[in-house]
């Protein structure tokens, strides 16, 4: 039988409610292919905070690196705002995908047709849009010195951030771009200000290089404010979008919101020896603890966890398959309840969905 260890972190907010049903989803698709899925928790974020003082510890770190792969629910909340950057909860993820080498992160953003009037979108514009984002998590504007404020001999102050990518960063995403896309639908839309941007004329350059490797898919690149425009104008025109830090979180969020609620939608970052796998969305502070949250967005995250990092892609399709079953039979949590649909809670929608997988 195989056997598969997975770091199990719930974090703060909702994040516990959700991990919890996401768990019970990845039990029961175990149960019915008969593979072993062990689970180890541990605190991550403010819940880690009040106990420990710190948003990540050595041993819930050592956790992570010993496991298959990591499941994390959310962090952060009004409790800890107050908290110094250094050891805000947020903190802990910027660490673990630093310690974890997590240089990729997956986001997908596919229309449910029964889900497509929830968009702010017209109908027709995003009906059939299944999109995956990838960004690039560890490089760019996020991480590159100098940064930082320093006060001027005028009195006035002078902020500093710097772009930076080198070759081996834009190839090993450029690499992971294109071999997802060899499981989808073969088309690859590199994004960059590359009219603009030294660093992002680099990209372009690399990012064709690497595609001589892959000529069985399709590459175009395309400038970030045209692509933020064509995702509302036409998203049905991408298959990937692969691109920088900074571009990716921007337009991540864009692509989240054609689908109508971040409450559906899982991301997984990878490019280590662990993947970790979690919902886009944050903690909820203002639902939390009131059985309404949405669990799907985990829940798909553990399909993304099956394929991706144990290429168990007959499990992954199960699952998808069954969440996609409970939408048709009208199940709708608060965030994408519509009239005459089945108001369900957090619990419910978990419980649904494992009847659903038979
Ligand atoms: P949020 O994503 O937590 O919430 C935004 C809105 O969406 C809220 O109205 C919330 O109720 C709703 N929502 C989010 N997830 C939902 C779900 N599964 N079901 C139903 N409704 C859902 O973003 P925020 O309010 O800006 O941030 C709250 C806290 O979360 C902050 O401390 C922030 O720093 C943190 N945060 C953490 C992560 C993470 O852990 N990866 C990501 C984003 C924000």
């Amino acid at each position: 039988m195989n056997k598969y260890t997975i770091a199990v972190l719930p974090g703060d907010g909702i994040g516990p409610e959700i991990v919890g049903e996401a768990v019970k989803v990845l039990m029961a698709v175990g149960k019915k292919h008969k593979i072993c899925f062990e689970t180890k928790e541990a605190l991550v974020g403010g819940a880690s905070i009040d106990k420990y003082g710190i948003p990540l510890t050595e041993e819930t770190l050592k956790l992570a690196n010993s496991s298959d792969a990591v499941l994390l629910g959310a962090v952060g909340g009004p409790k800890w705002e107050g908290l110094d950057y250094s050891i805000r909860p947020e903190r802990a993820l910027l660490a673990l995908r630093k310690e974890l080498g997590l240089f990729a992160n997956l986001r997908p953003a596919k229309i449910y047709p029964v889900l497509a009037d929830a968009s702010t979108l017209k109908k027709e514009i995003i009906e059939g849009v299944d999109i995956m984002v990838i960004r690039e998590l560890t490089g760019g504007l996020y991480f590159g010195t100098p940064k930082g404020v320093e006060k001027l001999p005028d009195g006035t102050e002078r902020g500093v951030n710097t772009m930076i990518y080198t070759t081996p960063e834009i190839e090993r995403i450029a690499k992971v771009a294109f071999d997802v896309a060899r499981k989808r639908r073969k088309k690859v839309t590199s994004v960059d200000k590359a009219n603009v941007l030294e660093t992002t004329e680099l990209w372009r350059r690399v990012v064709t290089k690497v595609h001589k490797d892959y000529q069985d898919v399709e590459l175009n690149h395309m400038y970030v404010d045209n692509c933020a425009m064509q995702l509302v104008r036409n998203p049905k025109q991408f298959d990937i979008i692969v691109t920088e830090n900074t571009f990716g979180d921007i337009l991540s969020d864009e692509a989240a919101m054609l689908t109508g609620s971040i409450g559906m939608l899982p991301s997984a970052s990878l490019g280590g020896k662990v993947g970790m796998y979690e919902p886009i969305h944050g903690s909820a502070p203002d639902i939390a603890g009131q059985g309404k949250a949405n669990p799907i967005a985990t829940v798909l995250s553990v399909a993304m966890m099956l394929r991706f990092s144990f290429n168990l892609t007959k499990e992954a399709d199960d699952i998808e398959m069954a969440v996609e079953g409970v939408l048709n039979k009208g199940y709708r949590t608060a965030d994408i309840h519509q009239p005459g649909k089945k108001l369900t809670g957090c619990k419910e929608m978990g419980e649904v969905v494992v009847n659903e997988l038979g």
